[in-house]
């Protein structure tokens, strides 16, 4: 998840809020926060980012519509592709699938290029592996790009949720 409009933190804490609030989805684990230079258009604020562990029974499509109506509800308005947002929620991976369908590619087709993907990714996943390459995430190339910086230390959901 990224943010870089207005209280990043609270659209990053509140979007873990309505992930959890979802019947369907169990929050595992969230990341560190980061903060990241913008990349692809880099004339705008910087974001925070977290990556988020969760299990669900939902399809990984009804999985996005969630996604999608999360970044709804705070507001997100869709006008620039790569451009400022206060949410973006992205599926980086389900399980070991590989999805191709016209609106959900995962593995997330950009994430291994993607320090500030990878980086809170493999903070609290360290194993995980591309299910394609059978590569692991922390030995990417990418992991070692400039313009990701640890903003804020997270212990737990409860710790990230209470920060301010
Ligand atoms: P990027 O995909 O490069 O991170 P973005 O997040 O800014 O860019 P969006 O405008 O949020 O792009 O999304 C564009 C479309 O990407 C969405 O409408 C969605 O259908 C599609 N999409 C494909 N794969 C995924 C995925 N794994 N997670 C989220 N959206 C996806
Ligand atoms: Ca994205
Ligand atoms: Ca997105």
């Amino acid at each position: 998840m990224g943010s870089n409009i207005g209280n990043r933190l609270e659209h990053l804490q509140q979007a873990v809020r309505l992930l959890q609030s979802h019947p369907s989805i169990h929050v595992m684990r969230v990341s560190s926060v980061y903060e990241t230079e913008p990349v692809g258009l880099t004339e705008q604020a910087k974001f925070l980012n977290v990556a988020v562990k969760l299990e669900t029974s939902l399809e990984a499509k009804e999985l996005l519509g969630a996604c999608q109506s999360i970044e709804n509800k705070l507001g997100r308005m869709r006008k620039i592709r790569w451009g400022p947002r206060t949410a973006d929620l992205d599926i980086l991976l389900y399980n070991t699938d590989h999805i191709q369908l016209e609106d959900l590619i995962v593995p997330h087709l950009r994430m291994s290029e993607r320090a500030f993907v990878l980086v809170p990714l493999v903070e609290i996943e360290p194993e995980v592996r591309n299910p394609i390459t059978g590569m692991l995430y922390r030995e990417e190339p990418a992991m070692q790009q400039d313009g990701v910086s640890l903003w804020k230390k997270v212990e737990s959901i409860g710790d990230f949720l209470q920060q301010n």
